[in-house]
Parts: C-alpha cells; sequence; structure tokens
C-alpha cells in the first residue's frame, strides 16, 4: 500500500469518448480499466448513483454494511483474478482474508455435514471417507472434473483460431465432456443421489438444475475454490470496484452515474449492416462514439436499446429465446453478537434435501419451494477485526436462497393503476414469509438470533432488476446451461460494428472472475489483441506508481459515489 494520503480525484467526463462502456460492474470496470491503460479515453456511463453493479456495499444508518454479489472468490493469488487485477498494478492494494483451509464451504444435508477443504487430494479423500461404498465412481468422477481444468489450464478455451486436431489431442476430457451435463456423468458412475447432492453442494453459485449443467461449469466452479483456496476481500466487495474506479480516473477516463443508456445509435454501413456511432441518455443527451462495450442485460441490449433493423434477425430470434438464470433472494441482518462465537469463515450450505434437480420445480412452476435451501456468508466472520462491517461487537450476516421472479407469486399487482411494488401490501407480505423461512432455518444451524437482530432488510428478484436493470431478477444473466453455454452464447465483437459484448451473458460468465475475464475480453476485441495472453506473460498495464486507492483515508464507497456528470465532492 503507498504511504500517500488518498485523495478523490475526478476529471471531467471526456468529450467524444474513444469507447463508451455501459454499466460499471465488474466486467464494465475491467474492460474500461485496461482500455485506460492502454491509452484510451473511456466514459463508463451507470445508471445507478453508485458505481460497481452487483458488486456493490450499501451501509445503513452508518452502522451497518452488507454485501449485494461478493462473498467469496478463488485465484486471487497466482489464478486469473490474482492476474488480472496484477496486470493493473492492483494485487499489492487489496488484501483477500482466506476463509477456513479446512472448510471454506460447509454443506449441511438432514443427517450429514461435508466441509469443502482446501486442495483437490483433501477434497477427494474427505468425499471417499464420506462415501466409502462409491469410492470408484467418487474418484472416476472427479478426475474427468479435474482433469478437464488441468487441461483448460494448459490449452484454454478453443476459439476460432484453434488448430481443433492439436486441441483433441491436448484436451481430451474437455471435449468429450466439455459441454454435457453432471447429470450424464454421475449416471456414467452409478453415483447415490446422496453422494451427488454433495458433489453439487455449491451449485448455487450458479442456480442451474444438474441435468442442464455443463460439467465444464461445475469443474470451473468447484476448482475456482479448491486449487488455492476461497477468499473475502478486505473491507467488502466494494473495495474492487473503488480501485477499478480509482484507476479510471487516474488515467483520464471517467465513470458517470445516474446515466442511464436507452439506446445505441447506429448508422447503415453501406454495405448492408450497421456501425455504431454514439448512445443516447434518459433525457436526451447524446453522446458520439465509434466504440461501445455493452455489459449490462442481454435481453435489453439487443430487444431495446438497439433499433430492429439493425439487430440481424438470428441474433434477435437467439437472444429472444435465452432462458434466464434463477435469481436470488437475500436477507440482511445486523445481529448484537459476534458471529465470530458461532461460525468460522465459511458459507453454511442448508441443504433441505438430497433431490437436487427438484429444487428448480418450483422455480419453473412459478411459486416458492416450501422448503428452501439457505446458503449463509457473513462478512464479520471471513474479515474480523475490519471496523467498517458493523459496529464493535456486533456483525452482518447474509442468508440467500432463490426464488421464482414471477410478480404474481410475489403479490404484485403490474397494472398500470397499480403503486410501484415495493409499496404493494402482497409483496410485502411474501417477502415478510421468505425472510421468516430463511431467518428460521439459519437459527438450526447458528442458534437464536430473532432477539438480536437490529437491522433487517430483504432483496427480491424485483429488486435486482430495479437496481441493475437485469431481465427477470437475475444477476447471473442467462442461465449457465448446456443449451446456452460456451460456444452456444454470441461472441464478443458483434455483427453491428463498433458494438462489443460484456457482461454475464457473455462467453466468460458470471461470478466475479467471469465478469472480470469477460472485461478482459472485452477490451481485447476493441483493441484487436489478446491481452490475456500479456497479462499471463506478466505485463503490468499503465503507471501504478500514479495510483493512490488504498492508501491512508481510503474509502472505496466514496470513490464509486457522488460521479453524476459533475462530480460532487466526496
Ligand atoms: C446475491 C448475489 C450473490 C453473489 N455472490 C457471489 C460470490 O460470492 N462470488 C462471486 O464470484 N460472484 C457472486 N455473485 C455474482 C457476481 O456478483 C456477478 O456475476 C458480477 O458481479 C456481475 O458483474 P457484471 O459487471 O457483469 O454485471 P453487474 O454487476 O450486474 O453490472 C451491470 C451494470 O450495468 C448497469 N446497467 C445496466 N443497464 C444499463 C443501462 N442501460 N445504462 C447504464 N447502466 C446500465 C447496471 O446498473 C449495473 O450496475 C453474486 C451475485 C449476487 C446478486
Amino acid at each position: 500500500m503507498t504511504e500517500v494520503s488518498w485523495e478523490r480525484v475526478v476529471p471531467p467526463v471526456p468529450e467524444n469518448p474513444d469507447v463508451v462502456i455501459i454499466g460499471s460492474g465488474l466486467s464494465g470496470l475491467t474492460a474500461a480499466a485496461y482500455l485506460a491503460a492502454n491509452g484510451k479515453k473511456v466514459l463508463v456511463l451507470e445508471q445507478y448513483d453508485v458505481a460497481g453493479g452487483c458488486s456493490q456495499t450499501f451501509r445503513r444508518k452508518n452502522e451497518w454494511q452488507f454485501d449485494v454479489g461478493l462473498h467469496y472468490i478463488g485465484g486471487v493469488r497466482t489464478g486469473e483474478i490474482g492476474r488480472i487485477i496484477g496486470g493493473l498494478g492492483l494485487n499489492d492494494r487489496i488484501e483477500f482474508p482466506e476463509l477456513d483451509p479446512d472448510g471454506f464451504d460447509t454443506f449441511v444435508f438432514p443427517d450429514l455435514e461435508f466441509k469443502v477443504p482446501k486442495g483437490w487430494d483433501n477434497y477427494v479423500g474427505r468425499l471417499v471417507e464420506t462415501f466409502p461404498d462409491e469410492e470408484e465412481g467418487l474418484r472416476a468422477v472427479t478426475d474427468v472434473m479435474r482433469n478437464m481444468m488441468e487441461e483448460l489450464r494448459e490449452v484454454g478455451i478453443p476459439d476460432s483460431d484453434t488448430d481443433l486436431k492439436e486441441y483433441v489431442e491436448k484436451a481430451p476430457t474437455v471435449v468429450s465432456w466439455g459441454m454435457r451435463s453432471m447429470t450424464d456423468l454421475f449416471d456414467e458412475h452409478y453415483l447415490s443421489e446422496r453422494s451427488r447432492a454433495v458433489l453439487l453442494g455449491q451449485a448455487g453459485d450458479y442456480a442451474t438444475p444438474p441435468s442442464r449443467t455443463p460439467v465444464t461449469l461445475h469443474s470451473g466452479v468447484v476448482d475456482h475454490y479448491l486449487h488455492e483456496g476461497a477468499f473475502y476481500v478486505r473491507g467488502g466487495g466494494q473495495e474492487m470496484a473503488g480501485h477499478l474506479v480509482d484507476l479510471i480516473h487516474t488515467y483520464g477516463g471517467r465513470v458517470r452515474t445516474h446515466a442511464e443508456v436507452e439506446r445505441i445509435l447506429t448508422e447503415e454501413t453501406g454495405s448492408g449492416g450497421y456501425r455504431v456511432t454514439g448512445v443516447e441518455l434518459a433525457g436526451g443527451e447524446e453522446i458520439a462514439t465509434e466504440s461501445v462495450i455493452a455489459t449490462g442485460d442481454i435481453k435489453h441490449l439487443f430487444l431495446e436499446l438497439l433499433d430492429p433493423e439493425a439487430v440481424p434477425e438470428d441474433i434477435r430470434n437467439t437472444v429472444d429465446g435465452y432462458r434466464m438464470a434463477t435469481p436470488l433472494v437475500t436477507v440482511y441482518l445486523g445481529l448484537d453478537f459476534d458471529i465470530t462465537d458461532r461460525m468460522p469463515a465459511t458459507n453454511y450450505w442448508l441443504h433441505s434435501r438430497y433431490d437436487q434437480e427438484s429444487y428448480y420445480e418450483p422455480v419453473a412452476a412459478g411459486e416458492f419451494d416450501a422448503d428452501p435451501p439457505v446458503y449463509i456468508s457473513s462478512a464479520s466472520a471471513k474479515d474480523p477485526g475490519h471496523e467498517g462491517h458493523a459496529p464493535p461487537g456486533c456483525s452482518t450476516l447474509e442468508l440467500m436462497t432463490w426464488a421464482t421472479p414471477d410478480p404474481a407469486a410475489w403479490g404484485v399487482d403490474e397494472s398500470e393503476e397499480a403503486p410501484k411494488y415495493s409499496r404493494q401490501d402482497g409483496y410485502r407480505e411474501a417477502k415478510q414469509k421468505i425472510t421468516d423461512q430463511l431467518i428460521d432455518r439459519a437459527e438450526e444451524q447458528l442458534g437464536e438470533l430473532r432477539s438480536h437482530i437490529l437491522w433487517e432488510e430483504a432483496a427480491s428478484p424485483m429488486t435486482q432488476t430495479r437496481y441493475t436493470l437485469s431481465s427477470g431478477g437475475s444477476s447471473y444473466g442467462i442461465e449457465l446451461a448446456t443449451d446456452q453455454f460456451g460456444p452456444l452464447r454470441l461472441e464478443y465483437r458483434t455483427p453491428i460494428e463498433g458494438l462489443t459484448l460484456g457482461g454475464v451473458s457473455s462467453r466468460r460468465g458470471h461470478g466475479i472472475l467471469g465478469a472480470m475475464a469477460g472485461g478482459v475480453e472485452s477490451a481485447s476485441t476493441v483493441l484487436g489483441r489478446s491481452l490475456r495472453t500479456e497479462i499471463n506473460e506478466g505485463t503490468v498495464f499503465g503507471d501504478p506508481s500514479q495510483l493512490t486507492s488504498g492508501a491512508e483515508g481510503w474509502d472505496a464507497l466514496e470513490a464509486c459515489r457522488k460521479l453524476q456528470e459533475k462530480a460532487l465532492r466526496a
């Protein structure tokens, strides 16, 4: 960390930016940071009033701080997240406290508890100890998952330049299992319902039914944490966004909040196609640019922001047909005691049953699950000693599950004359019901909580849509499934000249890693060279000695707020 004290410096909004980035989540900010560090004049436009998208934290009463969408990440040292922040010279500025290496995830089933330890050998050993009668099948399944990730580390994901013959030789597991489902893999090795459920214990990280979960996806998630451990970000998720915003501003780019893009402006190229000429904001302001990276919701992009004639029919149909991922519900609690007395630095996954496929049936039917699974995370447990999360002696706790986005199930009257959804009694009752269910279940694990609650609120799929404009309340973009995964997703370079895709529905998918790695791909597409290769070779872009983020007085949330057109003093 630098010795200088932090001073918030916000440059003016650049005129005629080289690249406009729609959305200030980690996809957009990573793309903008790499472009700014490579000399491009960038402008990030964010519709909300704080930058960071799902990686944000929010504060209540100046006492409590809650995370929206960063509860744990992997690969922060030698892995891909570590390399991406390293390529910007940020890796000694952001600290990552490690979760319990003997059990960073703890799966609690009706009659079984399984702690996931760091390291593939430890993990496989514990699986075999738990299910000795299934040793052969478990070893075969985990071999496929592990080999696939080793191969991908070695040769990467194939693209249009890949020599396929060579790829088949070097990555046989990826070729044979990459796009098949976890259910197929389990069936092939006759695993029991119980061992399958334990292997899928953290599937809420992507929320896809096992029959549609690509082996590559689940292996990637498991490996992401097993490989070098699971980590939190000291100070909370907003730190990541704050450092990137600061870097973009240091290199003369700008993040502008309260700036919703309502249209991407295009013109005909003369050869039957369309090219980008600018964007139009809510309120009518137009900003001219020849290059736009769009990281928000993919349906919103192709079906609303662009004029219909600019979107080729096959793309319109493909995007229209995409299924969104199952959305999440979160309950945020401020508690009057020190949670480290009741839980280690782990995530609890409280499973109500072993049949993992059945979790998704109520969602498909537009109903609530009578007994939903519950995920428990606490920044106070993962980042003990950091003062920002809760008052001294107190703690924060986040409880999550997934649920239908169907407004009718949430008691929302969508008619024009109805009040805003959040003011409707039906909605409030539905939200309180699920809140109570999650707290009841958490009490079974952590002991009595209700008499200790000093702050309570909940976020539904509608909340997610309100804050990020996502379709169907999804925070994971389009469902990561065997029929809309990898090459079955759209390419970063779209057929509209100057329009580059980014965000969770692009090929690298969702999660902090997916968002940041996708940001690198979007920036690479604009620059016409592979930044991933340069980062992996150890290139550091820009001049990190100019950066002041993380110094004394640093406040990541302050770095991300008050960034409207004329930035206000922090
Ligand atoms: C409850 C929850 C828990 C999670 N937990 C984890 C976790 O522990 N680990 C992990 O790795 N991942 C986790 N995730 C997922 C991860 O946070 C996200 O996948 C990732 O942050 C998405 O980044 P993004 O930039 O692609 O999208 P977003 O963060 O959604 O950013 C998109 C931004 O674009 C803006 N926008 C959209 N349309 C427009 C427009 N027209 N004009 C201007 N701005 C626009 C939105 O307001 C938003 O700020 C979680 C997510 C949630 C919601």
